[in-house]
């Protein structure tokens, strides 16, 4: 490696996953230019960029763990401010197949912090560093080559100026762009191969609106989440966010997308399996216009099964696999990553980009399997029905109903869907003890959908 090979690392894009390959990249390069088409010093609400971030986000347990070794203090930090915090099988309120869990203490931390804030939070630490700065206001045009396979740096335009490009020169280009990322195009142009795609098309809608509640439904609760089943496809996230003010996003899939108008996102939410939602809305002040986003797939590229790769560029975050945002991994598997990419500059003098992709493809691989898995319970959705999925789907049915009895499938299960135990675990044989002495999954227990005519009271352990 030449003697100045890390001196500028150019990351694509300052979201959550460039926020936090900046975060390693510092370590190990003398400067870092992280460049976005945003203004994001400053920042502290939604940005154009980032569309998806009026929407409920969560950061998973393993995804918080990281955040703390990355940025230690963070969480004390955003407590301080008054963001709620709390556990995350205790103090949030799920809801499985249209029926409460059993509340279960976990010991693992959950902050209810908006994207912006979180972001805010992470994007703060990162600017304090001295080796980062921001390239703000400036759109990402192409990557530049030396024409041998190696790229040497990226064509950016200011956002006032979209004619003028400018060229940056960079020992590493991480891209960070989203799942909007224009690799694979930019791979072909330079004669390289397209990443294969799994895609996985759930059509999912987002439909977010914000309310000052006359009474609260949480109790010690930090956040009310009914989570789409196939039985109940209609889902919700309802945080409260530390004022008076609680965020309501609706979900839907194959083109259920709940509505933007007041009366029609009302009724949608008198639809949901958790009756206390629409009872804290249904007279309660709304804040802001509805927002919808929607997600047509889950989609992730295959960058770790490419026989030839540009040296000097590496993918990362949303750009090599977007999830289905119900189950919150997006910002976990970009901190999984940021810890992959700091311990791979620590190995090799000069970033190897297959094997670093190898390297992420392997924790990649749960949380895709995860959603995946759930995606597939629902009939409508296209894919490859393999035994695994179906025997899955079948226990983990079972699991969900013992979970409404059994404090202990509880917390078992938010430690694989946290991300901290792999889902192997979820086989082991004290839980599945557990899961079919507590299995309440009898056909006459199963569970009704929500009576639309009525208001109930909220559900009580
Ligand atoms: C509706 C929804 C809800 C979600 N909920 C959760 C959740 O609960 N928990 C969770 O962990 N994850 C969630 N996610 C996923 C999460 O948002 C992402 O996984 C995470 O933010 C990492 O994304 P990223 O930084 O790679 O990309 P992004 O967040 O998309 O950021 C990309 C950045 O690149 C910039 N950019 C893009 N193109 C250009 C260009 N050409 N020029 C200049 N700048 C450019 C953008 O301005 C942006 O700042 C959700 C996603 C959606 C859609």
């Amino acid at each position: 490696m030449g003697a100045n090979a890390r001196e500028r690392a150019i990351v694509l894009g300052g979201g959550i996953g460039g926020l936090l390959a900046a975060r390693v990249l510092a370590d190990a390069y003398n400067s870092v230019l992280v460049v976005d088409r945003d203004q994001l010093t400053g920042t502290d609400g939604p940005r154009r960029g980032v569309p998806h971030g009026r929407h409920a986000h969560a950061l998973l347990a393993r995804g918080q763990q990281i955040f703390e070794e990355l940025f230690p203090g963070l969480h004390q930090q955003m407590v301080a401010e008054g963001v709620p915090s709390g556990d995350m099988a205790g103090n949030l309120r799920w809801y499985f197949n249209g029926r409460r869990l059993h509340p279960a203490q976990t010991g693992l931390e959950s902050v209810s912090a908006t994207r912006p804030v979180l972001e805010g939070h992470v994007r703060r630490r990162v600017s304090a560093l001295p080796n980062v700065e921001f390239l703000e206001q400036h759109a990402i045009r192409n990557l530049v080559t030396d024409g041998h396979g190696q790229v040497t740096g990226v064509e950016v335009a200011g956002e006032a100026n979209q004619s003028r490009g400018q060229v940056l020169d960079a020992d590493l280009v991480v891209d960070a762009t989203g799942r909007g990322s224009r690799m694979p195009a930019w791979l072909e142009e330079l004669g390289y191969a397209r990443p294969d795609e799994d895609r996985i098309k759930m059509d999912l809608a987002y439909t977010t609106r914000h309310f000052r509640l006359r009474r609260d439904p949480y109790g010690t609760d930090l956040s009310i989440n009914p989570v789409a089943s196939p039985a109940f496809p209609r889902g919700a996230f309802f945080p409260k966010l530390g004022n008076d003010i609680s965020m309501l996003s609706l979900t839907g899939i194959l083109g259920d997308v709940p509505p933007a108008d007041l009366e029609g996102f009302l009724e949608y939410a008198r639809s949901l399996p958790a009756p206390e939602i629409y009872a804290a809305i249904r007279d309660a002040e709304p804040v802001d216009d509805p927002v919808t986003f929607r997600i047509p797939a889950s989609v992730r590229r295959r960058y770790e099964l490419l026989t030839a790769f540009p040296s000097r560029l590496l993918v990362f975050g949303d750009a090599v696999c977007a999830f289905n945002p119900v189950y919150g991994q997006g910002m976990t598997a970009a901190a999984l990553q940021s810890v992959a990419l700091r311990g791979h500059l620590q190995a090799h003098d000069e970033p190897d980009a297959l094997r670093f992709f190898q390297q992420i493809a392997g924790l990649i691989d749960a949380p895709w399997d995860i959603s995946t898995l759930g995606d597939l319970g629902f009939p409508a959705v296209e894919g490859d029905r393999t035994l695994k999925v179906v025997v899955g789907n079948g226990y983990m049915s079972h699991l969900h109903a013992a979970a409404t009895n059994d404090p202990y499938v509880t917390a078992s299960f938010f430690r694989v869907a946290g991300l901290i135990d792999p889902p192997q675990a979820l086989m082991r044989p004290t839980l599945i003890a557990h899961v079919f002495r507590n299995d309440t999954l009898r056909p006459e227990s199963l569970p009704q959908p929500v009576e639309l005519e009525e208001t109930r009271e909220p559900a009580r352990h």
